[in-house]
């Protein structure tokens, strides 16, 4: 049975470009209601913490380099069938293999500073949105 939550992070390029807004503005337009939202930085140690499932795949420490350069949003996303409905809004990893019209497609740089994290799985949105947002700081 899929879950009705989902997390996501506008990550620090996608940010310094100026387009906190008009991403905020296309996750609701796209039917994902918020239920917690948070304007952040990450540290290094969280950005490995939080990505320690790659943490054995070669792109691990810039990643984690990329994700504690700047400020970042994390928010908890709800819709119907949310992490699959998320990862299809977005687009695929890699900004030029997205589809016209998604979230990475329009704001993403190259693969890496793709403009946004969406969680994999269900179990996943459960863990990353614990990561960031305790139980008062959601709607
Ligand atoms: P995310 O988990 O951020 O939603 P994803 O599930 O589409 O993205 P993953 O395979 O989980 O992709 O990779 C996590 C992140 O690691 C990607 O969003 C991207 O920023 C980075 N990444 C993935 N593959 C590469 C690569 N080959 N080179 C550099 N960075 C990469
Ligand atoms: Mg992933």
């Amino acid at each position: 049975m899929s879950g009705n939550i989902t997390f996501t992070m506008i990550k620090p390029k996608a940010i310094a470009k100026g387009y906190m807004g008009k991403i905020i503005d296309q996750i609701i337009t796209g039917g994902f209601t918020i239920k917690a939202l948070k304007y952040t930085c990450l540290s290094k140690e969280e950005a490995m913490e939080f990505y320690a499932v790659h943490k054995e795949r070669p792109f691990y420490n810039d990643l984690t380099g990329f994700m504690s350069s700047g400020p970042i949003v994390a928010a908890i996303l709800e819709k119907e069938n949310a992490v699959q409905a998320y990862r299809d809004y977005i687009g695929a990893t890699n900004p030029s293999d997205a589809e016209e019209g998604t979230i990475r497609k329009l704001y993403g740089t190259d693969i890496q500073a793709n403009a946004v994290h969406g969680s994999d799985s269900d179990e996943n949105a459960v863990i990353e949105s614990s990561f960031y947002f305790s139980e008062r700081e959601r709607v």
